[in-house]
């Protein structure tokens, strides 16, 4: 892969951003990879693939959890790492289903436990995210505490104690990420997002030392 040409800061007023540390050509790649995690969301459960995120209309289900649904044999063997611990958790819940967001950072955790970072990891790490916990409101967090704890009862089968999550993850601020997540520019879903794929950014023309941020913002 080509050195980046973006680079991170953080400003006090307006906290992350990326911007260019090279010239950069009008509609020029900057970056690409997988994210660190993604899922398909509830209203596109069984209707998409979890693997690729197409739609079909006869998807094959895991023989375990019948809960992950694949549109071939192929995308099903290539899933299954991302999907191999959270099937036994899924599989453990039900009849009942975790909520997108529950499942989504079960996903990331993994990705996380794992020894070679993700390729999403290169430009920005879940580690960078900012959690703004002193701006939500008492309402919020105790909305974060929940599923924090639902979050605790679905993983129970792979991560029985919290002293198994990776060093210094904190769950109710991982939460927090996530939920802040939902509302920041697009590139930030490239790292954590669900399977609403339509919201890729478009860099139109980027000078030196300009906020590839403000580029991407709807
Ligand atoms: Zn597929
Ligand atoms: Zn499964």
């Amino acid at each position: 892969m080509e050195p980046l040409k973006v680079e991170k800061f953080s400003s006090t007023d307006r906290g992350n951003g990326l911007r260019a540390s090279a010239p950069l050509r009008p509609g020029e790649l900057l970056f690409r990879s997988d994210p660190l995690a993604y899922t398909v969301c509830k209203g596109s459960r069984g209707v998409v693939c979890d693997r690729c995120l197409l739609g079909k209309e006869k998807l094959m289900r895991c023989s375990q959890c019948r809960v992950a649904k694949y549109c071939s044999a192929k995308c099903q063997k290539k899933g299954w790492p991302d999907h191999k611990r959270e099937c036994k958790c899924l599989k453990s819940c039900k009849p009942r289903y975790p909520p997108d967001s529950v499942r989504l950072l079960g996903r990331a955790v993994v990705k996380l436990m794992e020894e070679t970072p993700s390729e999403s990891e290169k430009l920005y790490s879940f580690y960078d995210l900012e959690s703004n916990i002193n701006k939500l409101t008492e309402d919020k967090k105790e909305g974060l505490r929940q599923l924090a704890m639902t979050f605790q009862h679905f993983m129970r089968e792979e991560i029985p104690d919290a002293s198994q999550l990776p060093p210094s993850f904190d769950i109710f601020e991982a939460f927090a990420k996530a939920l802040l997540q939902s509302q920041g520019p697009p590139w930030m879903e490239v790292l954590l997002m669900f399977c609403d794929v339509g919201r890729i950014p478009f860099v139109d023309r980027v000078t030196l030392g300009s906020e590839v941020t403000d580029f991407c913002r709807e």
